[in-house]
Parts: structure tokens; sequence; C-alpha cells
């Protein structure tokens, strides 16, 4: 992906698809209409999963409490996508068993639990050895021993898939990109243009070069999650069904303070349902549900969010003894809903919905992240239903893996993880394997490559330069903040990693791009921004 080859195609081709935001849920568009044979355009004006896509839970699941608001149909569409997600990124979407605790006064009893859970296997057709089991009070205490012992009564414990978001999303922006998808990040759609009021294109301002362009094309669609209506605003058609914006935040906990066994589910004072997820160095915990009126732009974890998690934390695993001071780092995320008069935050349907306008402006907000490829495939039928019948070609992307994901199954990733493991043990490194493959897959052999054609010894140091410069020649990298958040995560998962390499990475930066002092000091103070709002508490 060469973002100066993309714009100067931007700027002089006519699409025939315009995708406006780089999330999933574009991403997701792009390669559906792109695999189909449509001329596609994407647009982000971040970076690729700047927004809701690189907040999330990081699950790839049914959304089993659902099931309590009886959508039927939303936990059957995404439970099922679940196995098909993970066939086709074995790497990035791995099996994930969950821990759901009982308790005598809180909650479900076991039998509707286990009613509930054989039901949510049922609808997502999950494979008899994978399906869920319940377990008796020691069980449970054995599987979980951090669990407060007086209140458990039994347990469950059912399947689910974890991932990293952002990472989903580039990856599903480099395969549609392969399909000949042309998209750039840091391109902002600022206006629409008409002709006899039906919309022909945008006018785009590249924030990188500081200069706007048109960009033709037959059919615009606007999956810019939470911005979805700032863009119905723009296009005068901001009317009937609206967006809700809720907030979620997460807050990342060293391992060694909350060592939770795996993957857990449960209930907090005000009925609602957290999760604790254990990866590598440290244990996530999330997520908050509030109605969100301020920025779209900068949404950050407040001390009241904090307090709630941590409170939660400390009822269920009083052990803990969690306190705000031992929090590592946070996010916090929009979840894009269309608002329903009367109904709270957690009681808003998780379900996506497509707005039509009249200039002809196709906006796509809800859903998950789970569901994306089924919300791609109705907004692209719609598209060509609509505008290009003579297209006959069905939705294909059930079977295009993902870049990098050249696994028959998930055996074949840990044989591959052991395998870079091997390679990585004569220089001290055989710990970063699991790492390089869950977020690389097989472009790891790349980054390893770099690594050994680099005449610095090789250690740590110059193991993440090496993933520097698959990111920067591979996926559109353009700051600091692309690199350490959305590429690796490191701000998230690996703070003092991160601190350790910040300045040769950010130097590493200034000579591929030949920055000034004044631009290199400007992407520091844009990372240490970043860096604050995630730590601000
Ligand atoms: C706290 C939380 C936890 C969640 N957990 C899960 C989970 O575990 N599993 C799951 O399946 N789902 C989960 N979800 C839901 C899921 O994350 C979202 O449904 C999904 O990420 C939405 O993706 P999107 O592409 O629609 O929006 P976004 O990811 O927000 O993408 C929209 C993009 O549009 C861009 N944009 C906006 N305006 C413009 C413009 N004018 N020009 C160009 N670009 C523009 C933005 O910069 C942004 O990057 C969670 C959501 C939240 C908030």
């Amino acid at each position: 992906m060469n973002r100066t080859k993309n714009i100067d195609q931007l700027r002089t081709q006519s699409f025939d698809l315009l995708i406006i935001g780089g999330g999933i849920t574009g991403a997701g568009i792009a390669l559906d209409a792109a695999s189909r044979g449509l001329n596609v355009a994407l647009v982000e004006k971040n970076d690729f999963a700047f927004g809701t896509s690189s907040r999330s839970t990081k699950l790839i699941h049914g959304g089993l409490r659902y099931l309590k608001q009886l959508e039927f149909g939303l936990v059957k569409e995404v439970g099922s996508e679940r196995a098909v997600v993970h066939k086709l990124a074995p790497h990035l979407v791995v099996p994930e068993k969950m821990l759901l605790p009982l308790y005598e006064k809180r909650g479900f009893g076991s039998l509707l639990t286990s009613i509930g859970l054989k039901l949510y296997d049922w609808l997502a057709g999950v494979k008899p050895e994978d399906q869920r089991r319940m377990l008796t009070r020691n069980q449970t205490l054995k599987q979980e021993p951090l669990l407060k012992p007086e209140d458990v009564k039994g347990g469950a414990i059912y399947a689910e898939y974890r991932t990293d978001d952002a990472r989903l999303t580039i990856e599903l922006i480099k395969t549609a990109a392969q399909y000949g998808a042309c998209v750039v990040n840091y391109c902002q759609v600022e206006e629409f243009h008409y002709q006899e009021d039906k919309i022909t294109g945008a006018k785009v301002k590249d924030h990188v070069a500081d200069l706007s362009f048109s960009v033709k094309a037959k059919v615009v669609v606007s999956a810019a999650g939470p911005w979805v209506d700032e863009l119905r605003t723009i296009n005068h058609s901001k009317k009937g069904k609206r967006l809700h914006l809720t907030k979620g935040v997460h807050l990342v906990i060293p391992r060694t303070k909350f060592p939770v066994k795996q993957a857990i589910y449960f209930d907090v004072e005000d009925g609602r349902m957290i999760f604790a997820i254990p990866r590598g160095e440290i244990t996530y915990v999330g997520t908050t549900d509030t109605n969100y009126q301020g920025s779209i732009d900068e949404v950050y974890t407040s001390k009241d969010d904090a307090e709630y998690l941590v409170r939660a934390v400390n009822r269920t695993f009083p052990e803990v003894n969690l306190a705000l001071t031992d929090i590592e780092s946070s996010w916090a995320g929009l979840r894009p809903l269309i608002h329903e008069d009367g109904k709270s935050a957690s009681e808003l349907s998780r379900k996506d919905e497509i707005f039509e306008s009249d200039t002809g402006l196709i906006s796509i907000a809800g859903g998950k992240l789970t569901g994306y490829r089924k919300m791609a495939e109705r907004v692209v039928d719609l598209v060509i239903e609509k505008y290009f019948d003579e297209v006959e070609s069905p939705c294909q992307t059930e079977n295009i893996p993902f870049v990098g994901s050249d696994f028959k199954n998930y055996n074949q990733v840990k044989e591959y993880i052991i395998r870079t493991a091997e390679n990585l043990k004569e220089v001290g490194l055989s710990h970063r394997a699991a790492y390089l493959v869950n977020n690389y897959g097989k472009q790891t052999d790349l980054i390893l490559a770099r690594l050994h054609q680099s005449p610095a010894p090789v250690n740590e140091v110059e193991l993440i330069k090496a993933e520097l410069w698959f990111c920067l020649t591979h996926e559109m990298v353009v700051s600091p903040s692309d690199f350490f958040i959305r590429r690796t995560g490191m701000l998230y998962f690996n703070r003092p990693l991160m601190e350790s390499v910040l300045n040769p990475i950010i130097e590493d930066f200034g000579s591929h791009f030949n920055w000034t002092n004044q631009t290199l000091q400007k992407e520091k103070t844009e990372l240490e921004k970043s860096i604050h709002l995630a730590y601000q508490f």
C-alpha cells in the first residue's frame, strides 16, 4: 500500500464506489465490493481503525447478553460469523474459553444459564466438542481461585474467540487493497459534490500534505461509525432515525496484580456484565456503557469510569484489592447505536441499520465487529442492485482469507509459533514469537528476514525496528501513534516495552520520512498526548 500512489489514483480516477471510514465496517465493504469487481476507493480521516474499531473488548463473540433482550436473529448471525472469521484469519481470531461464575443471589440460576448457553451454542452452530459445560462450585473455584468462595454456587464454560480489533481491521484493509481497492488514511471527506441533487463524489482533505482535492464516484457509502450523523448533517439528510452514542471503557492491569487464569464474564452491582481478559503480561477489564455527549474525536476514560470498573473487580475478586494507582493503561470507545425513545444505553439494540438519503448517500451504523462481513454483504448487495445491475457476482468474502493468513487451521498457527520461537531462540527472543505470529501471521517471515539482514547486533530493539520497517512499508503507518497504538498495541499491552524503545523508534520515523526537528518534536508531543489520555486518572 503506497500512500503517494494511492492519493494520485484518488485524484485522477473515477470510482464506482467511494467508502468513507476505515474502521471494520468500511474495510469489510471495501473487500466485498472490490472482490465483486467494483472499482473502489476508501478514505479514512485519521489512521485506519482510529475509531471504535480499535477500542472494543476485542472479542469475536455472539453476544450472550443479547439473548436476554430476545435478539435471537442477531445472536444467530454474529454467533455463526465467529467460526467464519476464525477460518479467514486463524492467527488473529483465536479460540478463547469463557468462564461464567454463578451466584446464590445474583444473576440467573444454573438451570436458566444452562438452557441459555445451550440455546447460544445451538443458534451459532457450535461444534459438539466446544459446546458449553456446566461446572460445580468446586470446579468453578478450581478454574478461578481468585473468585470470592462464599458467593460462588457453580459456573459454566463456553466458547468464544478473541482478537485484536485494530489488526483485524488493518489486515482486512490490506486484503481489500490486494483486490484493487484504493485505500488512503488521513484523508477526510469535508463536503459532497452533487449533480442534479445526486452525490457524484466528495471533496477530500489530505491531512498529511494539507491539501484538498475532489474524488469522483458513482456511489458514496458512509461507514463512519460514531461520525455517521456528522456526515448526514453535511449532506442535509439527518432526519428520521439518529445515532445514540454510548461510551465503553477498558482498564489495563498488570497480570501480576490481577492474575486471572482465563477469560471471565462476571456481573456488576447494577446487573451489567463485564469481561476480565488475560493477554500476555496484562489483564484487561471492561466495559462500561454510559450515554455520551462529549467530543467524538477525543474520547477518554474518566475517573468515574475507572472507579466503576475497579469496584466491580474488587466485589468479585476481593483478594485482588485493586486501586486506581494499579492501572497501567486504558482505552475508551463509542458505540454508534440507533436511538430508540425511552431505552437506556444497555437496552439499545446492537443491530446494524442502513440509511439512504434522497441524494443517494448510503450510511451504515450499529452492529458489531464480529458481524462486519454480513453488514458489508448487505450494503454491497444494495449498491449493486441499485446502481450496477450488470454485476452478477454474489458475495465471496466467506472464502477470502486475510493477508498473512496462509494457515489451514489453528493447529498450523500453533506449529508456526513453535517454529518462529526456534528461529528466535539463538538470539534470545523466542518469547516474542507468539506476539509476532498473532499480529502478523505468515508476514512474520518478512519481519524476521529484515531483522537478520540488519548489520546491528540482534536484540529486542532491533526486532521492533524491523516491525516498524514492515509497518512503514506494508501498512501505511504515518505517525508513531499509528505504530504504538494500532499496529502493535504496545501503548495498551506493553507499556514498559514501549517506553524503552520510544526514542530509537521515533528516530527511525524521522529518517524514513526525512522529518525536520520541528516535525519530530510535534510527533513526539502527539504521542505523549495519547499516552496521557490513556493513563490520566
Ligand atoms: C466499548 C466497546 C466494546 C465493544 N466490544 C466489541 C466486541 O468485543 N466484539 C464485537 O464484535 N464488537 C464490539 N464492539 C462493537 C464494535 O467495536 C463496533 O461495532 C465496530 O468497531 C464499529 O466499526 P465501524 O467501522 O462502524 O466504526 P469505526 O471503527 O468508528 O470507524 C469509522 C471511521 O470513520 C472515520 N471517519 C469519520 N468521519 C470521516 C470523514 N469525514 N472522512 C473520512 N473518514 C471519517 C473515523 O475516523 C473512523 O475511523 C464494541 C464497541 C465498543 C464501543
